[in-house]
């Protein structure tokens, strides 16, 4: 893996206007993403992890410049191009997409019952003109199904044909035609069984170490984080709260939300159930997100420091970085670890 990152955002925020508010009283907006620091290290499967309504999915799409940026950088540099993405004119766009592409969540929303899976894999090679024939098209559909693990025959036939993991392969053979060097799969194994969930993370795991590709893999489930990811973050309320190499982070988790989120997985020890920290309440609006920690009416650990000052990302000379005014204070006294 490359020490160099592929993506790296500074200060990122997505908000949304909304309707509203008073006539002379600012407008209110949705704070989707606010003042995110990331780098996504070329060749690496980020995992990036939250609750639904965490604003992982508007930050993954703002890295595809598919979200509007409000504000902050995102520098792009896969070693043959550098794009400076809030800035760049359509037809960079246009390139970019060549590069960046999306898995999304339903492979049964995603693919067009109308058109057969050649057709499906086959179009955004011509819709981004990158074949000069039909031979030359379906040679590489046939290169990347194969990699897929689709056979020829399913190619001729329709999406309704097949089940939720074989579509799900379709979509990831449709994202990966143009020859992407990054890809964001959002919650691309959530809709299936789980008896197939594994064999898609294998797939997707399988085709990023064979084809050198950069993943950010956006998921509510730890496990399949901890699963196939080397690097995770960890967003709540629009921020990053946690973020860590894998190993590292579920061994010492350092913040309060990531701990919960631990511990809601289902153990199969007996002797650790029980022991799961329930996370009480809701995750509060983005639209007015509480002053100071924005995890403070959650947490079991808030003071009054935390009802004030926002805490920011911070590291102690490693890759791992927490926002929380009492980490060390907490990891001192154990807290966290059968919290
Ligand atoms: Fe909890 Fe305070 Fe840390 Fe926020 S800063 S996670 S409220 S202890």
């Amino acid at each position: 893996m490359s020490d160099k990152p592929l993506i790296s955002a500074r200060d990122l925020s997505v908000h949304y206007p909304i309707s509203g508010g008073t006539l002379f009283g600012p407008k209110p907006v949705v704070r989707a993403v606010e003042g995110v620091n990331i780098d996504i290290e070329k060749g690496s499967f980020f995992g990036l992890v939250g609750e639904s309504g965490s604003g992982k999915t508007t930050l993954g799409r703002a890295l595809l410049r598919a979200a509007p940026i409000t504000r902050g950088s995102i520098d792009y540099d896969d070693g043959e191009v550098q794009y400076d993405l809030p800035s760049i004119d359509d037809k960079t766009l246009k390139e970019y997409r060549k590069r960046a592409q999306l898995i999304f969540q339903d492979p049964y929303a995603a693919l067009s019952p109308r058109m057969t899976v050649r057709d499906i894999i086959a179009e955004p090679l011509e819709v981004m003109g990158l074949t000069n024939s039909r031979e030359e098209t379906d040679a590489r559909v046939r290169e990347i199904a194969g990699k897929c693990r689709l056979n020829l025959e399913h190619l001729r036939r329709f999406p309704h044909a097949f089940s939720g993991g074989q579509r799900q392969r379709i979509s990831i053979s449709r994202a990966l035609v143009s020859g992407p060097q990054f890809i964001v799969a959002d919650e691309s194994v959530a809709a299936l069984d789980v008896s197939i969930q594994a064999d898609v993370l294998n797939l997707l795991k399988e085709i990023q170490q064979d084809m050198g590709l950069t993943f950010l893999f956006i998921s509510h489930d730890l496990s399949v984080v901890a699963h196939v990811c080397d690097h995770v973050a960890v967003m709540y309320l629009g921020r990053l709260v946690e973020t860590a190499p894998t190993r590292e982070l579920f061994a010492a988790p350092r913040h309060p939300y990531t701990k919960a989120l631990m511990s809601a997985i289902p153990s199969l020890d007996p002797d650790d159930r029980g022991k799961a920290q329930k996370l009480e309440g809701e995750i509060p609006s983005p639209t007015n997100p509480p002053p100071g920690c924005k995890f403070q009416t959650r947490c079991p650990y808030a003071i009054d420091i935390c009802r004030k000052d926002e805490p920011k990302l911070e590291s102690s000379g490693t890759a791992h970085e927490v926002a929380c005014h009492r980490w060390k204070e907490l990891m001192e006294d154990h807290a966290l670890e059968d919290a």
